[in-house]
């Protein structure tokens, strides 16, 4: 868990304009991993006091077009946020729960962007999401 000074920084780096609103939202996305969008809201009043949602919406997609959080959307699902991004991994979601886990990219270093035909397109992210039933819900019979 980075230090309040880290999101500063990375709000600099990014050229972004430090407000409490972003360090807010980049400490709950980081400290929760696969928020949505209503859990963030309430981190955020919860540890930051009163913040709108539409201010919240707004720096979610604001650090999301920056690069400082991935958003990821399972069919049937509402939209998640993280703060590992860069790295191209994969998740793995339960059919029945609807747990998320990280999966690194399954051919390493430069993932998963080599398609085996790119039709002609300049390939910059592959999204795979492995579907299942988590261990949890494996070992319980199915409803
Ligand atoms: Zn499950
Ligand atoms: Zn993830």
């Amino acid at each position: 868990m980075p230090t309040p000074g880290r999101f500063e920084a990375m709000l600099r780096e990014a050229a972004l304009r430090v407000t409490r609103p972003r360090l807010a939202v980049l400490a709950a996305v980081h400290a929760h991993p696969h928020a949505d969008t209503d859990s963030v809201i309430s981190i955020v009043r919860r540890d930051s006091g009163e913040v709108s949602h539409q201010a919240v919406y707004d720096v979610l997609r604001t650090l999301t077009d920056a690069g400082l959080l991935r958003r990821f959307h399972p069919e049937g699902s509402v939209a998640r946020y993280e703060a590992r991004v860069g790295d191209n991994h994969h998740h793995l979601v339960c059919r029945s729960c609807g747990a998320i886990t990280d999966v690194d990219c399954a051919v390493g270093e430069s993932p998963c962007l080599a398609a085996s035909d790119d039709g002609g397109y300049t390939i910059d992210e592959a999204e795979v999401i492995y579907w299942g039933r988590c261990p949890t819900c494996a070992r319980q019979p199915v409803p």
